[in-house]
């Protein structure tokens, strides 16, 4: 019995990895649509992230050729940088963060990092060097530490504390009747939209990967809910290359670069005061936005 026990442990192990995997990058974009596979290049090399400098340079992209998504688009994202990117909807954002984890291989143009086109590099060595906060995360039928500790199952108590308290879970958490030891998921303790957002967060810190892909949830959330995300964002973006998929602006006015899209391509770039000030299409969006709000 014991040793039929302990291989059924262990491949429940590893099909929950997988899974994990699987789930957090088809939530990422709202996605069950399955991409076209991407393979790796024969003789393909580790990528190697150095100071996390990120280039989309002349992309062109597609899903179907009737219809172009990205034109020619051109983006330079400074290492340790926060940069957002807005636009209407379909203009093409969630498509970048796809590019960027290479589901797809543009048409044209290249897309690098730290100067190495992401076509060349293992699709491993890429995507463990983005960590993903999804618009909506999913919960396993397991302990709250448990479910934050899947951002790397070898972490010690003592860092999934550390990064409950940087991703301002703690208070939370301290609320529930069980503490951390409390079952959520489907089967357990229902959680909100803005909890499982920060629970994404303290995953990503435990993973601790140099370029980071915030998808921002389009449902509002109040205030206080909104205001403790902003804060996990700021400890988790601090010291890496972020990029936030944006559709509340209100949560990237401080963001080091906000990319305007409109039709596949950047149409304005600059900080939430230079835009507001040139009086063009963010100036708009963002009018749009607070006339929404009252
Ligand atoms: P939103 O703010 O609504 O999330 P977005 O700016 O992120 O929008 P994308 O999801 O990048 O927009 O989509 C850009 C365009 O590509 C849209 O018109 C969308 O319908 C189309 N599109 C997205 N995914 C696919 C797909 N798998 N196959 C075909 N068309 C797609």
């Amino acid at each position: 019995v014991i040793q039929l026990f302990i291989p059924l442990n262990f491949l429940g192990f590893v099909y929950r990895e997988i899974r994990r995997a699987l789930t957090d990058i088809e939530n990422m974009f709202g996605l069950l649509r399955r991409p076209a596979t991407v393979q790796d290049r024969e003789g393909a090399t580790e990528l190697a992230v150095t100071e996390g400098r990120i280039e989309f340079d002349g992309v062109q992209f597609h899903y179907h050729s009737n219809r172009s998504i990205l034109n020619s688009l051109s983006l330079t994202i400074e290492p340790g940088h926060r940069v957002a990117l807005v636009g209407s909807s379909g203009a093409g954002k969630s498509t970048i963060g796809r590019l960027l984890f290479r589901f797809y291989d543009p048409q044209a143009g290249e897309i690098r990092i730290d100067g190495q086109c992401i076509g060349e590099v293992t699709q491993q060595s890429l995507r463990r060097a983005i960590g993903v906060v999804p618009q909506d995360t999913v919960l396993f039928n397991d302990s709250i530490l448990n479910n934050i500790r899947y951002g790397r199952p070898d972490a010690s108590d003592e860092e999934v504390w550390r990064a409950i308290r940087m991703a301002h879970l703690d208070d939370f958490i301290q609320s529930l009747p069980e503490r951390e030891l409390t079952q959520v998921g489907e089967r357990g303790l229902k959680v909100s939209g803005g909890e499982k957002q920060r629970i994404a967060i303290a995953r990503v810190l435990l993973k601790d990967p140099p370029i980071l892909l915030f998808d921002e949830a389009t449902s509002a959330l109040d205030s206080h809910a909104e205001q403790a995300i902003l804060q996990a964002m700021r400890e988790v973006s601090r010291n890496r290359t972020s990029i936030v998929i944006a559709h509340r602006l209100s949560t990237i006015v401080d963001a080091d670069k906000i990319v305007v899209l409109q039709n596949g391509r950047v149409v304005e770039e600059g900080t939430h005061p230079r835009l507001l000030a040139a009086e063009g299409v963010y100036a708009d969006l963002w009018r749009t936005q607070l006339h929404e709000e009252e």
